[in-house]
């Protein structure tokens, strides 16, 4: 492939559309080969404009559809939108190889997210015990954040069994279980994105906190995944730094 990467933004008039938009504008090696939203035609654009690559920010309930769309036009889907289930992504991988393509859907581009899983991931054989308090702003559509279920999925499989969840409590108020790790999400305004896991054991406790403070922290995640998908045969699951 030679020429800067063409990159179509679906979403594009959405908050981390528009941020993906100026982020891909200001890349030496990229360019926006089209910006849709609700209202446009994604097959026909990317059709018309041999986009090599098209970023999806829209929302839990169409993405699906729209991942399909990109794969059947022949194109590399990089999801930033959270709420794939784990058929969906089974059903995009088996698309993506039946085509020779490459895609990646990475519920946080933040590179300080993706470093507190792979923590996680080491800390997770060393602790019996483990929670996930995840906060988000008021808008968030989904709970709890895909980043909450990919986190504590990872921290079950590097552990090797599924940590467990002592104690009791009234319906409700220990979190919902993912992997067999509570998990607890809060939305209020003011916050932004924010993980803790806490790590329970004799004695001790250790808590691994990451804090996204604007939505410019996913912009390198999100030019480096673009440059990956070229590379890559089948569906990524997270973002490989
Ligand atoms: P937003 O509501 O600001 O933007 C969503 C946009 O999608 C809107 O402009 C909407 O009109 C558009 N849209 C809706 N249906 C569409 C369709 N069928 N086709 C094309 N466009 C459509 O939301 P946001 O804050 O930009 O977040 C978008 C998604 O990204 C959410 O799922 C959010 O959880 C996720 N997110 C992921 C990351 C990450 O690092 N992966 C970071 C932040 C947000």
């Amino acid at each position: 492939m030679s020429g800067p990467l063409r990159v179509g933004v679906n979403g594009a008039a959405g908050r981390m559309g528009a941020i993906t938009v100026a982020a891909i504008e200001a890349a030496s090696d990229q360019e926006v080969a089209f910006r849709t939203d609700s209202e446009d035609n994604l097959a026909a654009e990317i059709s018309s404009s041999g986009a090599d690559v098209v970023i999806d920010f829209t929302l839990p309930a169409v993405v699906f559809e729209n991942v399909q769309t990109i794969i059947r036009c022949g194109t590399r889907p990089v999801v930033g939108t959270t709420g794939l289930t784990a058929t969906d992504l089974e059903t995009i991988d088996a698309s993506l190889r039946e085509r020779n393509l490459g895609g990646i859907v990475a519920p946080n581009f933040s590179l300080g997210a993706v470093l507190s899983m792979k923590l996680a991931e080491l800390a997770a054989p060393l602790f019996a015990d483990c929670e996930i308090i995840e906060m988000h702003h008021e808008k968030k559509v989904d709970a709890p954040s895909g980043t909450a279920i990919l986190t504590a999925e990872r921290i079950a499989a590097a552990a090797g069994k599924t940590p467990s969840a002592s104690g009791g409590g009234g319906e409700g108020s220990r979190g919902a279980l993912f992997s067999g790790i509570p998990v607890h999400s809060i939305r209020l305004p003011g916050k932004m994105a924010h993980q803790e896991v806490i790590f329970g054991g004799m004695g001790e406790t250790l808590t691994i906190r990451h804090d996204a403070l604007s939505r410019e922290c996913f912009v390198p995640g999100i030019l480096h995944a673009i440059r990956r998908v070229s590379g890559i045969t089948g569906l990524e699951v997270g973002l490989q730094i």
